[in-house]
């Protein structure tokens, strides 16, 4: 059999049905219930390809079926998260806060029969998307669901644990990441200009490093700054972008006040703590 060579001409025409490789994934995490910010990030965000929802879908927030019919809308790529464990009823409560433990109760009765459901179903981290060997999706640590990778000594294990070069995680609510190899380790955080308006800032991935990147929470962020934070990773370019946005805050705290939960709740989101 003769081996078939495609001519140069004709790749041209066979490359765009390989466009699955390079593909816009819009990185939502830790939207906790809040609407506003929700359709704010989707409303700044620049066109995508998919949604991965890296989990803390309900929790805190006044809004828990509206954020979960809106975030079923955008796709099917889930992560569960802690609070969204607790709200199903897969996990005690033992080891929440009391704000964190009221908010949780309050947020399984409010949820309809069926979005409980659905919550109850989201699978446990690491998931993968087809297309996409090098890059998998968690909620905390691709080694544990639920812990937290805050500092570089946390990222150092979950980093060089796997082969898969790129780890997207939440459950921090801190905005950047972590990247290493075997001779070293370093964070970024995004560098931002203002307080107050919509901005973006770019992170270039580079061959051989591993990451741990973690696209900020989009409905309560706790790295002192208040707007609504998501990613969209560019794998074709390498490039993460990481977005603040502004929000209806008083909105989303009036719903959060309406509901009768802890003004806590409330009074952070302005403070982005
Ligand atoms: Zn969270």
């Amino acid at each position: 059999m003769p081996k078939t060579v495609v001519p140069p001409h004709r790749l041209r025409s066979i490359i765009p049905s390989l466009s699955w490789c390079s593909v816009h994934i819009l990185l939502l995490s830790d939207v906790h219930g809040n609407l506003e910010a929700l359709e704010a990030c989707l409303a700044a965000a620049p066109p995508y390809d998919r949604v991965v929802n890296l989990g803390d879908i309900v929790g805190y927030g006044g809004s828990p079926n509206e954020v979960i019919e809106r975030s079923r809308s955008l796709g099917n790529l889930f992560v569960r998260g802690n609070h969204d464990k607790a709200a199903a009823g897969l996990m005690e409560l033992n080891d929440f806060n009391p704000i964190a433990g009221l908010a949780a109760l309050w947020t399984r009765e409010q949820l309809t029969p069926e979005n409980l459901q659905w919550l109850r179903g989201l699978p446990q981290g690491p998931i993968r998307i087809d297309g996409l060997p090098g890059a998998q999706f968690v909620h905390g640590s691709p080694i544990d669901e639920d812990e937290y990778v805050v500092t570089v000594r946390d990222a150092l294990e979950p980093l060089l644990a796997f082969s898969v070069p790129l780890t997207f995680f939440g459950h921090t609510h801190l905005q950047g990441g972590f990247s290493g190899n075997a001779d070293m380790n370093e964070s970024f955080r995004p560098p931002y200009k203002t307080v107050g308006q919509a901005e973006s800032s770019e992170w270039r991935l580079q061959n051989g490093m591993h990451y741990l990147i973690n696209p900020g929470s989009v409905g309560q962020p706790r790295d002192s700054d208040w707007r609504a934070a998501f990613a969209v990773y560019d794998s074709d370019a390498q490039v993460v972008s990481f977005y603040r946005t502004p929000y209806n805050l008083k909105a989303a705290q009036d719903r959060i006040l309406a509901a009768n939960l802890p003004q806590r709740l409330a009074t952070r989101l302005a403070a982005g703590r």
